[in-house]
């Protein structure tokens, strides 16, 4: 199993390292060339979600990357990644990949004051660490969405068939639970 982690800006090395402690190869992705390599999953990290979304367009991977979502390829997204898989931005009419349908609100709590820790659940896990900076949050998701998350009456991690998203950064702490869930999936489909 290879996972493929965007690699242009943001938090990507955490994301390897967590997925180097499941034994799992990673496979970073900086530019269209690399899309040659096959993957069986893909990490979008956190960063900031503009600027992702920019050079992504810009280096065109953006195209290839929606068609490989688009046909199932599982994506976990953090935090900006999140941002980059939903299908609303609230306030805006910018959408990215929009693979999963959820509306979420960037900087959700604040610009300076925005980051924090705290323990939740995560439906089928238990209690984890989650790390939020500058988060966003799922202010309304559809019906076929399953919450996975919720930190102050507001949804923080959802999946909806191939996709995964999380507000927080759970590649930020030592608990690799929610990547290993991930995993689960990809092999799930790799077995299909
Ligand atoms: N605030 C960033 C954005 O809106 C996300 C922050 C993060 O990924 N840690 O894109």
């Amino acid at each position: 199993m290879r996972i493929g982690v965007l690699a242009l800006q943001g938090g990507f090395i955490e994301h390897i390292r967590m997925l180097r402690s499941l034994q799992v190869d990673s496979f970073e992705i900086r530019k269209k060339e690399d899309l040659q390599t096959a993957i069986d999953g893909l990490i979008l990290p956190g960063g900031e979600s503009t600027v992702i979304g920019k050079l992504l367009k810009e280096l065109d991977l953006f195209d290839p990357l929606k068609e490989q979502i688009q046909n199932g390829l599982p994506t976990f997204g953090t935090c900006a990644g999140m941002i980059l898989l939903a299908k609303k931005i609230v306030g805006t009419n910018t959408t990215y990949f929009g693979a999963i349908d959820i509306d979420v609100k960037r900087n959700a709590y604040g610009r300076q004051l925005g980051s924090f820790l705290t323990e939740a659940t995560f439906k089928g896990i238990g209690v984890i660490p989650m790390t939020f900076i500058r988060a966003p949050y799922i202010e309304q998701a559809a019906p076929e969405v399953e919450i996975l998350s919720e930190v102050g009456g507001h949804i923080v991690a959802a999946r909806q068939n191939n996709i995964l998203a999380t507000s927080y950064h759970p590649e930020l702490t030592t608990d690799n639970r929610v990547h290993r869930y991930f995993i689960e999936q990809v092999n799930h489909r790799l077995h299909l």
